[in-house]
């Protein structure tokens, strides 16, 4: 079995940004947020992805 989400320490990670009020959404920060660069349906909102590379790094 393959597994394609996030693994536990993301879960958690995600939980605890959700709890403090940070924004969730790696898209903005992403390099791949062009429409010809990212195909992926959750381009704009997804809260994780394996293929997120932060912008400008
Ligand atoms: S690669 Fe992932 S994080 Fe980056 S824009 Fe696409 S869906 Fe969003």
């Amino acid at each position: 079995m393959t597994r394609t989400g996030p693994g536990w320490l993301d879960r958690q990670r995600m939980r605890m940004k959700r709890a403090l009020g940070l924004d969730t959404i790696l898209c903005d920060n992403c390099k791949w947020n062009w429409r010809s660069a990212c195909h992926r349906p959750e381009r704009q909102s997804a809260a994780w992805c394996p293929d997120y590379h932060k912008k400008g790094g």
